[in-house]
């Protein structure tokens, strides 16, 4: 199956990535819903029309949730060739080493951070060039935002304060 970056899943990439350098094999897809072939999804910016609608969007909605005044909240999926990446707004984010550290001790065997960074950086292009963290010449071109609004420190440094550690993407 040969598609473009933009049609596939972010974890697509990062597994294909993995199975084409490791294991040499071939990933297949299974996705309901329509093809992906519009601008609504092509251009990023659009993101808020299939938000509105449920086109491409399995359009859910949680439980009854008690300590918000039992409302339901809307929780938006893609159903749609590329799934939820095909709806997202182009946010690079990382899971939490703490995250993939949990997997590990409740049985994912080599799922630990420290095994998936290699391909992490093996993934990732970032802007300020490669480190122990980031990759310098993989498929995902990943820039920091270009906003300086000092909210952003603020809420880093309230988490840390907190000692909730940063952690570099
Ligand atoms: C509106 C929105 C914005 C987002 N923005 C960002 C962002 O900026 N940065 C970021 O990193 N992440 C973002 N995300 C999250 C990111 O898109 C998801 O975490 C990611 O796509 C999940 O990938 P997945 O392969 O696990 O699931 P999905 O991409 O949801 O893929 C699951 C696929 O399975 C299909 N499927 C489901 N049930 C069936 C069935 N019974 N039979 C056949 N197919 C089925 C679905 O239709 C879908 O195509 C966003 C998500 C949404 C909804």
């Amino acid at each position: 199956m040969t598609t473009s970056f933009v049609e596939q899943d972010l974890q697509a990439v990062f597994l294909q990535t993995v199975c084409r350098q490791t294991l040499k094999n071939k990933v297949l897809l299974l996705e309901a819903g329509p093809k992906d072939w519009t601008w609504k999804i092509h251009m990023p910016a659009a993101l808020i029309y299939n938000l509105c609608d449920n086109k491409y969007n399995w359009y859910y909605e949680t439980e009854e949730q008690e300590f918000m005044d039992n409302r339901r909240i809307y929780q938006p999926r893609g159903r749609v060739w590329g799934g939820s990446s095909s709806l997202n707004a182009m946010v690079y984010i990382r899971g939490h080493a703490y995250d993939y550290d949990r997997w590990e001790k409740e049985g994912a065997e080599g799922w630990s951070y420290a095994d998936c960074l290699p391909y992490f950086r093996k993934s990732q292009t970032h802007e300020l060039g490669p480190d122990d963290y980031r990759g310098g010449d993989g498929h995902l071109n990943v820039s920091r935002g270009k906003s300086d609004n000092p909210l952003y420190q603020a809420f880093i440094d309230a988490g840390l304060k907190l000692a909730i550690p940063s952690q570099k993407t």
